[in-house]
């Protein structure tokens, strides 16, 4: 039960990050006083600390040449795309990718999503992957080649059903991730010409009306997961919005939801969820509620600054927010997002993005192998997964490709003051 979960919430990550990738970067005139005014920060390997300060030596351990953590950010990102192409098939057309080097399966229609979405990441922050135009036509065919008009889906060799998720759920989710796909392929310039049906979509539209959407909504009150009730509120949200769109109509579904996500989230704290939700689930959570719906829909974020304290107390002193990848790289969200709004702890927020590079830049990346999803344990090869880390532990897989460098921009955009997912009414 726990896999499937974990499986599920791996799966919503992966999808949810298309959505993030197309939004559009956005440089101030804020951005360039801040650039001449910035603190610089240092990593030292030594100590495993950071510092801040023009001088290179480390004040604690007198460690020379400690390397600053934007610079650090730089080269990491521009050697990216070759770990990439080290996971593609290469004596099939352009676009067959695997989760890993050592991946048993011999190509993933998900890991080819997850490499286009770390090809329009790396693009978006100014690394774009040496790729020709008729290599991305080429990508195009290829995630057509796989979409079956019978279903109207693009499927994925994913053994979903061998652990027990099947029918409507199954059908939900690809019906999600083919969605996705066309996004991110108009995003890398070379949409697609297939179509998702309308009655498919229909058909998982669980914010059909008022009274489902309470219905669904209360159900989750109690739910001591905020980060994936989050997530499954916002798709149901934005896929009722979408239908409504097409009917051109409107009704009282969105303003209904807007109040009941208000109305639940704590005032002392700024997060979702029952006294007993673990503190790195509800700044998750914070992540995928704001992110999904209160800045989609250009709502007001309330609690600012109870919400920095909250994020701010989680860190620990080795810069970390949390047991995995995700919980890191939504904190640093948040903390962007929130920053923008206030001068509140700005110091504070400043330091807290500089010394999580710690575990982004040296935890969970290698020189030679890249970023890794997984460390020191046989994550995700239980029931037939497509077996990310085959080897066991911390080999570079096309998931992390695609998902760490969104941490990277969310430091950069604390630490330079980059404004990359605008609010709505700025866009
Ligand atoms: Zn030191």
């Amino acid at each position: 039960m726990k896999i499937r979960k974990l499986l599920l919430s791996v799966i919503i990550v992966l999808l949810a990050i298309g959505g993030a990738i197309s939004c559009k970067r956005h440089t101030s005139k804020k951005l360039q006083e801040k650039e001449e005014s910035q603190i610089i920060y240092r990593i030292c390997d030594s100590c495993q600390d950071v510092f801040a300060g023009e001088d290179p030596t480390c004040p604690e351990c007198g460690q020379e040449q400690c390397p600053e953590v934007l610079e650090e950010m730089n080269r990491l990102l521009t050697g990216l795309w070759d770990y990439a192409e080290s996971m593609r098939v290469q004596d099939r057309p352009y676009g067959y990718f695997r989760w890993s080097r050592s991946a048993y399966d011999e190509y993933s229609t998900m890991a080819s999503y997850m490499a286009l979405n770390g090809y329009n990441l790396l693009s978006r922050l100014g690394y774009p992957p040496p790729l020709s135009q008729n290599q991305l036509e080429e990508w195009r065919e290829t995630a057509e080649s796989w979409y079956n008009p019978e279903t109207g889906l693009i499927e994925d060799s994913l053994p979903l059903k061998r652990l027990g998720i099947s029918g409507s759920e199954y059908e939900s989710i690809f019906l999600l991730y083919t969605q996705r796909w066309l996004t991110i392929l108009r995003t890398a310039g070379v949409p697609g010409d297939f179509v998702v049906p309308k009655n498919l979509i229909q058909k998982y539209d669980v914010f059909a009306d008022v009274d489902q959407a309470r219905a669904w909504l209360d159900s989750m009150k109690n739910v001591p997961n905020p980060w994936g009730w989050g997530s499954h509120a916002a798709r149901n949200l934005s896929r009722h919005q979408k239908i409504l769109a097409d009917q051109g109509r409107e009704d009282g579904v969105l303003d209904f939801v807007h109040q009941w996500i208000d109305e639940n989230q704590n005032p002392e704290t700024g997060l979702w969820g029952p006294p007993e939700t673990p503190l790195h689930d509800a700044v998750a959570g914070h992540f995928k509620i704001v992110k999904g719906m209160y800045l989609i829909y250009g709502w007001p974020i309330h609690y600012i600054e109870r919400t920095i304290d909250s994020a701010l107390r989680l860190q620990d002193s080795t810069g970390s927010f949390g047991p995995g990848p995700c919980e890191n790289f939504d904190a640093l969200y948040s903390l962007y997002v929130l920053k923008r709004e206030t001068d509140y702890r700005s110091d504070d927020i400043d330091r807290a993005a500089a010394l999580n590079a710690l575990e982004v830049l040296r935890y969970w990346h290698e020189d030679e192998s890249g970023f890794s999803f997984n460390r020191d344990s046989a994550l995700l090869t239980v029931g037939g997964w497509p077996q990310l880390m085959p080897e066991g532990i911390n080999e570079a897989d096309i998931y992390s490709m695609a998902h760490w460098p969104m941490a990277v921009v969310y430091m950069r955009a604390i630490l330079l003051g980059e404004d990359p997912e605008p609010k709505p009414d700025a866009r």
